[in-house]
């Protein structure tokens, strides 16, 4: 796994949407009250499920998911507030965490790399004129209806694309 995965600076420091993943193989959510005890719980659950529970990548993938919910609390560079837009779609909560899970595991199976700052204002301005984009959704970082992914992480990750082919 590489070092261009955006990293928590603190572990001890508890991120805004808290000590949780999904994971990608069994669908199922595991929370705990610290990074610590997070890592050993969800290495219990694959290991009983007979799943990779490789230490390197139940680290890497906590980084990812934490940093694809709450960029700012991470290390790296990540812009943008938006504003407005117009919901429509319906995918169910569980499909969304799905979906934006495995966005954020197919982009560090990539290669972790970001988009250029050019692509991420071209796709952000088409977002926010889309009816499937929800702007207030995930605690201000919007989203879009039609894949369920957070806006500005799905801008961010060079392999994201737009589910109905406008970027
Ligand atoms: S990703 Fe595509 S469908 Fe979703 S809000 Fe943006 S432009 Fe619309």
């Amino acid at each position: 796994m590489s070092t261009q995965v955006p990293r928590i600076p603190d572990t001890t420091v508890p991120p805004p949407s808290k000590w949780w993943v999904l994971d990608p193989d069994t669908n199922y959510q595991i929370g705990s009250n610290s990074y610590r005890n997070l890592k050993v719980q969800w290495a219990a659950h694959r290991k009983g499920n007979d799943l990779n529970h490789e230490p390197q990548w139940i680290e890497d993938t906590i980084h990812a998911q934490i940093c694809a919910r709450d960029p700012e609390y991470c290390t790296g560079p990540v812009p943008f507030k938006q504003t407005n837009g117009q919901p429509s779609g319906d995918p169910t909560l569980l499909s969304m965490g799905l979906g934006f899970t495995k966005e954020t595991l197919k982009w560090i199976r990539g290669g972790a790399r970001l988009a250029t700052k050019e692509q991420i204002e071209y796709r952000k301005s088409v977002c926010e004129e889309c009816p499937y984009w929800e702007p207030n959704a995930r605690l201000g970082m919007g989203k879009c209806k039609k894949c369920g992914c957070a806006g500005r992480a799905k801008w961010l990750y060079n392999t994201s694309k737009c589910p109905v082919g406008k970027w």
